[in-house]
């Protein structure tokens, strides 16, 4: 989501007459834009802008901004810490960048741009980072107040997107030569939830727009998934076989102390479910570790879960309170230490499921989109991602570059294939 408003900001730039420098140096505007989930991304956004204290004052016409989630969390604050910061935006707001730009540079002091207004039915002018895969907002928001998140907080409550815009969006990247399209909400499934089968319906009209050749979307919430969703998923020819279902715990207790409004019970019938009507497609998912009062018998169960479900991938985080979600009421008993360790357990954990997996697809036979060139000085001079969303990388001419080829696979990773193209 972040990355798609990055892309965001810099289209709006671009339309106003900016241009990319060459390096941050040489820039004359920083925006820095910031993610509140977890407290490790915030103290890295104020780490970064205190160093650019010197570029600031070296450049009278240097403008610096803190945009996005954090802006929205911390507000005027962040000016205490960091003084030079000019205007501080939240995600809402995006749109007035290039006027708090033209603001800054008429030094009116501190700028602040936080009223919350959300911004689901205007156009999306966006300089993407990709010419072959585009991501898509089709709602903002969210409604559900996890304990531990700060989401609805900083993004406000869920609105979705109008079809119209999204489908002239889509037909746009069509026309632009975009093969695959990513859906992004924080709960898709709840789109136009109002509506009967809204995201569904949503899913069957992008199916029929000429030119995409794929559709992805994320994230799936457990307590709005369902065979109905899955059997739509395989009944549409270009929507992918890849559910990114985040669990957060595989302890009951837990998951209520979350409200996350499913048990591990629900979660696992429609793993089962979903891999029934959908053979050969790949899940993956989140983790937090550490949790208020998680016990060693809880974190226990979430390890056995992972164990048995054996997802393809899977995010794993340490916890960090949130004010005001929820949880940070709650004290944070779990010490970091064992945080830590929980972390590493899952994360080596995931690695041997990873590789087993992909080591199960050495000698198949997969359709890859051919997203970009590989890192220079490789032998594989390509990469792209199967349906199932997995990175591959195989040698072939540039000429590749956003078609979907077929390779076999000759060895893996936990993270990639390694595959030649079959003619
Ligand atoms: N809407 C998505 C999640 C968005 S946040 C969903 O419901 O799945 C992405 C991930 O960050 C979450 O799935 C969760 O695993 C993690 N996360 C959120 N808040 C956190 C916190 N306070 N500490 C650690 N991880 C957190
Ligand atoms: Fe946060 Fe829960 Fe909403 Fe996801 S569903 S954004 S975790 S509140």
């Amino acid at each position: 989501m972040n990355s798609r408003d990055t892309e965001l900001v810099y289209g709006l730039l671009l339309e106003n007459g900016y241009g990319k420098a060459d390096s941050a140096e040489n820039a004359d505007i920083i925006l820095f834009n910031t993610c509140s989930v977890r407290k490790h991304a915030e103290d890295r956004v104020y780490g970064q802008a205190l160093l650019l204290r010197k570029w600031k004052r070296k450049n009278p016409n240097a403008v610096l901004g803190v945009i996005g989630c954090m802006a929205q969390n911390h507000k005027e604050k962040i000016f205490d810490k960091l003084p030079h910061v000019d205007f501080v935006c939240g995600p809402a707001n995006i749109y007035e960048i290039p006027e708090l730009i033209k603001k800054a540079l008429s030094r009116r002091g501190h700028l602040l741009a936080l009223d919350r207004r959300q911004r689901p039915n205007v156009g999306q002018p966006a300089c993407r980072e990709s010419d072959v895969s585009a991501s898509v907002s089709i709602s903002e928001g969210c409604d559900n107040f996890c304990a531990y998140c700060i989401v609805p907080y900083v993004r406000g409550r869920e609105q979705s997107r109008s079809e119209k815009l999204i489908l002239d969006e889509i037909k746009n990247l069509a026309d632009l030569g975009y093969k695959e399209v990513v859906l992004l909400g924080q709960n898709v499934n709840s789109y136009k939830s109002g509506r009967v089968n809204g995201f569904v319906k949503l899913l069957e009209d992008i199916n029929k727009i000429k030119g995409i050749e794929r559709i992805r979307f994320m994230t799936s919430h457990p307590k709005d998934a369902s065979p109905r969703l899955f059997k739509a998923m395989r009944d549409m020819e270009k929507v992918c076989e890849h559910l990114h279902l985040p669990l957060q715990s595989g302890s009951d207790r837990i998951l209520k102390r979350m409200r996350r409004g499913y048990g591990t019970a629900k979660y696992l019938k429609l793993v089962e479910s979903f891999r029934k009507i959908l053979p050969g497609s790949s899940i993956t998912t989140d983790i937090i570790v550490g949790f208020p009062g998680e016990t060693e018998k809880d974190f226990d169960r979430t390890y056995k879960i992972i164990e048995k479900v054996k997802f393809d991938s899977a995010f794993i985080f340490k916890y960090s309170p949130r004010p005001p979600a929820k949880a940070s009421g709650y004290p944070d008993d779990v010490p970091p230490d064992t945080k830590a360790g929980r972390n590493q357990a899952l994360l080596k954990l995931q690695e041997n499921v990873s590789r087993r997996i992909n080591e199960s697809l050495v000698g198949k036979n997969l359709e890859v989109l051919v997203e970009a060139e590989n890192s220079p000085g490789k032998i594989e001079t390509l990469w792209g991602r199967t349906r199932t969303n997995k990175v591959a990388v195989f040698g072939g001419e540039l000429n590749l570059l956003k078609k979907l080829i077929n390779i076999r696979v000759k060895s893996v990773t936990p993270y990639t294939l390694v595959g030649e193209k079959l003619s």
